[in-house]
């Protein structure tokens, strides 16, 4: 088995700059990038990563929903690399939940995120590929998308009681449903 990367934490340079855009898909540093971004995702179960977070500068990360304690209606996914991603558009509606990140462990806010987007990306297999994204899978593209420019989820918390220890967040989620 191969030694997985490290993820970088919050302070880390790399999570504050801009990654710059995939050229060439069949690259093999590209193709082993998307495989070990995969298994890190998967191995700390989490619902995306984007390249930075394992230093890598480029524009891919992936998407990996799945439901949880917290969002039990989430779609199950296949991994799924998004290369060069942007978004095309998006509804009005914003709403806030609940996201985490890997690279800052132990805290959890409520962000707002645009409900419904429009997006475009390369897949692995170098095609285009055009969807919209809604609720869950939306906010986990918005929340991808800010690590390639450099943007941690932090940043985009509006208040600043919004802002929880995994701990606590554990605790008002668990006193939301007994009650
Ligand atoms: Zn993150």
């Amino acid at each position: 088995m191969h030694k997985l990367p490290v993820i970088a934490q919050i302070g880390d340079p790399i999570l504050r700059s801009k990654a710059k855009p995939v050229n060439k898909i069949s690259d093999p540093t590209i193709i082993k990038l998307i495989d070990s971004s995969i298994a890190t995702a998967t191995a700390n179960l989490g619902v995306g990563i984007a390249a930075p977070q394992i230093s890598q500068p480029y524009r891919l990360f992936i998407v990996a929903s799945h439901p949880s304690d917290r969002y039990p209606q989430a779609p199950t996914m296949t991994p799924t690399a998004m290369i060069n991603p942007r978004i095309l558009s998006h509804g009005e509606q914003v709403v806030k939940d609940w996201e985490g990140c890997l690279s800052v462990p132990n805290i959890r806010g409520l962000v707002p995120r645009y409900q419904e987007i429009e997006v475009e990306y390369t897949t692995r297999q170098g095609e285009t590929s055009q969807q919209i994204l809604t609720d869950f899978v939306a906010r986990i593209f918005q929340h991808e998308l800010d690590h390639l420019d450099g943007i941690i989820f932090t940043d985009r918390i509006t208040d600043p009681a919004d802002l929880y220890t995994e701990a606590e967040y554990r605790q008002l989620i668990s006193s939301k449903e007994r009650h």
